[in-house]
Parts: C-alpha cells; structure tokens; sequence
C-alpha cells in the first residue's frame, strides 16, 4: 500500500484541525487547542485501490514563517485552507502556494485549496465567483466546505491523493 504525507497549511483559526479532524475521525471539533500540531493516520480508498495518508495538522506556522519551510519540505501534497468567512484568510492561502513554488523548486505539486465554514451562511465574506476566478487562474481545485456539517471534506482529501498518485 502506497503511503502519501499530506499538509494542511493556513492561517489561525480557519478550521485546520475541525478540517483534519472530521476527515480523520468524522467527528466535529467545537474547541481544538489552536497550539497543537499532530499527524493523523488514514487508509482510504480511491478508485478502488487502498492508500495510506499520513495528514499533519499544523499549528503555528503563521507566527513562524520558518516552521513553513520545515512542514512544506515534510509534505508530498498540502490542503491551503482559508474561512469563507474571513476574506483576510485567502490572502495566507496565496502567500503558502508561493511559498510551496519556491521551496519545491517546481509548481508541479498536488494541491488542493479548501475553503471552510461553508455552513455560516450570514457570516461569509468570499464568493464563489472569486474563489472560481483565483483558482482558475492558479490551476488549484478548491472546495467549500463545513467540518460543522460535514460537507465536502472526502473530495479534499479524494481530489489530492488523485494527484499525489499521478505526480
Ligand atoms: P485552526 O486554528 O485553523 O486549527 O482552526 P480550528 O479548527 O481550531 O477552528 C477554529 C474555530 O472555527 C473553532 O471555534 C471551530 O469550532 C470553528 N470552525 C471550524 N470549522 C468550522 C466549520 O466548518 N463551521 C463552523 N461553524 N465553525 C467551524
Ligand atoms: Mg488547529
């Protein structure tokens, strides 16, 4: 069985953990310790063959661009997460793909973009026309989600490994 380490990298806050979390454990988080790195263990089925993810959920990294560098030389594929209630949350998303460019050394990575809390309706501050416009520009899928409802977190992970297989 092939095994795949995939990274979530974003901003504080976004949802990395209740992401992580309802992937992993398909339970919602209400209070994740905003300080607590960890890596989960995964095996999931994907067009009929079995594979094994290894997911960090990262922690800190915004106040310590150097822990970046460290967790983007560890990871094989990354899910950049932002809210879609926090435009401001877009702009780390951004700044993590140049970020993952660079460090790499190729734009040839599994990538793919999640924006979070899809279930906060009143709250929300992206559309999906500028999310549609940013990631096609950047060749990036991204899914809005809600680790509350549970809505579209399979495709995330789904879609990456997709990608992580073939690259
Ligand atoms: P992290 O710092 O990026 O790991 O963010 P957390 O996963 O700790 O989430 C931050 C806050 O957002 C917590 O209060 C979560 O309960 C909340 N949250 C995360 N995902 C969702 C979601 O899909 N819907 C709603 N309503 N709240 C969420
Ligand atoms: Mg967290």
């Amino acid at each position: 069985m092939r095994q795949f380490n995939v990274v979530v990298l974003g901003a504080g806050g976004v949802g990395k953990s209740a992401l992580t979390v309802r992937f992993v454990r398909d339970v919602f988080v209400e209070h994740y310790d905003p300080t607590i790195e960890e890596q989960y263990h995964r095996p999931i089925t994907v067009d009929n063959e079995l594979s094994s993810l290894e997911v960090l959920d990262t922690a800190g990294a915004e106040q310590f661009t150097s822990l970046n560098e460290v967790y983007i030389k560890s990871g094989r594929g990354f899910v950049l997460v932002f809210s879609l209630t926090q435009e401001v949350s877009l702009k780390e998303v951004e700044s993590l793909r140049k970020q993952i460019f660079r460090i790499k050394g190729t734009e040839n990575v599994p990538i793919v973009v999640a924006g979070t809390k899809s279930d906060l309706v009143s709250e929300r501050e992206v559309s999906t026309a500028t999310i549609e416009s940013l990631t096609s520009r950047w060749g990036i899928p991204c899914y809005e989600t809600s680790s509350k409802r549970g809505w579209h977190i399979n495709e995330v992970f789904e879609d990456l490994l997709r990608q992580m297989r073939v690259r």
